[in-house]
């Protein structure tokens, strides 16, 4: 049986009102469709560009009843929202990624075991239910190691790096405080990556997948700073991920987009680091870089459409705008010139609050010759640094 497509005019429905969330509303409204966000947060940036807004709590049943019979089919921009959700939404309407692959997705030890058991490649793990037996843990895995809540982290929070056992007993209490009611963590054997690389992927409801370029990452205080598109690497490399991206979300039987974040390790072996179930900061080269981007390949899973082919236009290299970054863009002469240069684009997420470590914003830079893209990206990285003097000062 064909599956019924969605068509444009149609209304589409995501949790989450975030960039990511903003930037789905915008490719959804280029090909026709409206959309309906629901985000707790009334300063959630997609707010401004919805058909209509919702901004009870995710718990609130009425508004489930409401938005359900709003929509024709329902996303989500982040993996954090209430799986619960997506299982009733999903009673009523399609929701893209299902509930069940959000479940085996969103608790890191949950997508570690469905990975591992399913013969593909992770870093060696093991769970974490009483900090108190981090030290055996940590003696088990082998330092280094990294500590990580199995549920709710991002951009590196939540995160304990441990360098050697003695480092232990001072952090345990740290790893308590951070216990929510049923909490669990996972131990992870820190890896000697040489890159670390992602891959997009979309899948449709009749099965069909395409692989965007494979991309190099560079992260900043455990936050993404800097893409560059098309990774160019050993022989292998690229196929190698493209199979592992094609074989995860096949596994997961997963309609929608989604990102494999990749460790390059010596010997070209590669390992999963984690799966999103949706667009990622990694992928926003893509808008400016790919004849469809990440977003509007989500759009077409949400609304039954097979993945259409993509073509990267030119190279890319993209730099994150984080906490005061934004400000310094404006009053730095040297990011001026640099963002005033053919080829290059700025995204002002539009957050009314800036705040440390926040994701504000990002920068593109295309260029024929990919190192060109590169130097041009280093250059604007390095003039934000000055300006905060260090990392740390993100
Ligand atoms: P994000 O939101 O950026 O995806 P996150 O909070 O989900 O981050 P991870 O992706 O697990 O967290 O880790 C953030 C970064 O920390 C990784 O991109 C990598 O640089 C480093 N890291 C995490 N796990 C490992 C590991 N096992 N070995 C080496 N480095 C790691
Ligand atoms: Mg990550």
């Amino acid at each position: 049986m064909t599956p019924t497509v969605i068509e444009p005019g149609s209304v589409l429905g995501v949790l989450g009102g975030g960039q990511l969330g903003a930037l789905f509303t915008r490719a959804a409204a280029k090909h026709g469709y409206r959309v309906v966000v629901w985000d707790p947060d009334r300063d959630a940036p997609a707010h401004r560009l919805a058909a209509h807004s919702f901004t009870t709590p995710f718990t609130d049943r009425e508004t489930v009843t409401r938005f359900a019979s709003t929509v024709s089919a329902v996303t989500y921009e982040w993996e954090n929202v209430p799986a619960e959700l997506c299982e009733q939404l999903e009673r009523q309407r399609p929701v893209r990624p299902s509930g069940g692959v959000l479940r085996s997705i969103q608790n890191r030890l949950v997508q570690k075991r469905f990975l591992a058991g399913h013969g593909f490649p992770v870093p060696r793990f093991a769970p974490l239910t009483d900090p108190n037996d981090l030290p055996d843990l940590v003696r088990e895995v082998g330092c280094p190691v990294i500590c990580k809540t199995a549920m709710a982290g991002y951009d590196g929070k939540g995160q304990w790096r441990i360098d050697e056992p003695s480092a232990v007993p001072p952090l345990v209490p740290s790893v308590q405080a951070s216990a929510l009611p049923g909490m669990q963590w996972i131990v992870e054997a820190c890896v000697p990556f040489e890159r670390e690389l992602s891959i997009l992927a979309a899948r449709g409801v009749d099965g069909e997948v395409i692989v965007f370029p494979l991309v190099e990452n560079e992260h900043e205080q455990g936050i993404l700073r800097t893409t560059l598109a098309p990774a160019l690497l050993p022989s292998g490399v690229a196929e190698r991920a493209e199979t592992l991206a094609r074989g995860v979300i096949e596994c997961m039987d997963g309609v929608g987009l989604f990102c494999l974040e990749l460790f390059l390790l010596p010997d070209a072996v590669v390992l999963i680091n984690e799966v999103a179930p949706r667009p990622h900061n990694s992928g926003h080269y893509t808008l400016d870089a790919c004849s469809l981007s990440q977003f509007e390949q989500q759009v077409r899973a949400v609304c039954g459409l097979p993945p259409e082919p993509v073509r990267l236009l030119s190279p890319a290299a993209m730099v994150n705008l984080i906490g005061k970054d934004i400000e310094t863009i404006k009053q730095d002469a040297e990011c001026q010139r640099l963002l005033g240069l053919p080829g290059a684009y700025l995204h002002d997420y539009g957050k009314r609050e800036t705040r440390p470590r926040r994701k504000m914003g990002h920068v593109t830079f295309l260029a024929e010759d990919r190192n060109i893209a590169r130097e041009r990206a280093e250059q604007f990285h390095r003039r934000l640094l000055d300006a905060i003097g260090h990392p740390d000062g993100l």
